[in-house]
């Protein structure tokens, strides 16, 4: 599969930490190769997706994530949140390992990322609203956590076939986007 779906054990694995050997051996060049063809891939099918994925949801078991803010892919290495605002917001979620259901989960409205780039230099990254949001619910992915885990009003749970029950068009290409996921994935892709 391209995107590992819910039940697969990696995804409830804790990631390890990339170390310099991790970098010296190409894991994270390869990885990052796979992850950005993916989310290319996604985006093909629908423009709005295609912005954040985590390297264990492509069956890379290490501490490794890629956003695509203003169009342009940050690799994001060895993740920690060093600073969160006091303030949430209720974010509405999906996730690409199990991608028929969305819900409600509380994040924090913002905050501060410190990790390391594709160069191994040092980055930090102040992210507000629904990139603070996705980059939570990414780092979680690390930690083996998902949305669902977190979802404390459970009337929010809603699945896609229901929202979308008045507008067949849009519910194609979520299904498109489904089959896309679970297909197999090609190093030409
Ligand atoms: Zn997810």
């Amino acid at each position: 599969m391209k995107i590992k779906q819910v039940g697969d054990p990696i995804l409830r694995t804790p990631s390890q930490i990339i170390s310099q050997a991790d970098f010296e051996s190409g894991i994270v060049a390869s990885s990052i190769q796979k992850m950005h063809a993916i989310l290319n891939g996604i985006k093909s099918i629908s423009d709005e997706n295609g912005n954040a994925l985590s390297a264990p949801q492509v069956g890379v078991s290490i501490r490794l994530i890629v956003l695509r803010i203003d169009g342009e892919f940050i690799n994001i290495i060895n993740p920690r949140i060093i600073e969160r605002s006091e303030s949430t917001f209720m974010f509405e979620e999906e996730c690409f390992s199990f991608y028929n259901i969305r819900a409600k989960v509380k994040r924090y409205q913002s905050v501060v990322v410190s990790f390391l780039d594709e160069k191994q230099l040092e980055q930090r990254l102040k992210m507000e609203g629904e990139f603070s949001g996705l980059i939570q619910h990414e780092i979680d992915h690390l930690n083996g956590i998902f949305f669902l885990d977190k979802v404390e009003d459970k009337s929010t749970l809603v699945s896609i076939d229901y929202l979308l029950r008045d507008e067949p068009e849009r519910l194609k290409v979520v299904k498109s986007l489904c089959d896309y996921m679970a297909s197999d994935y090609m190093a030409s892709d």
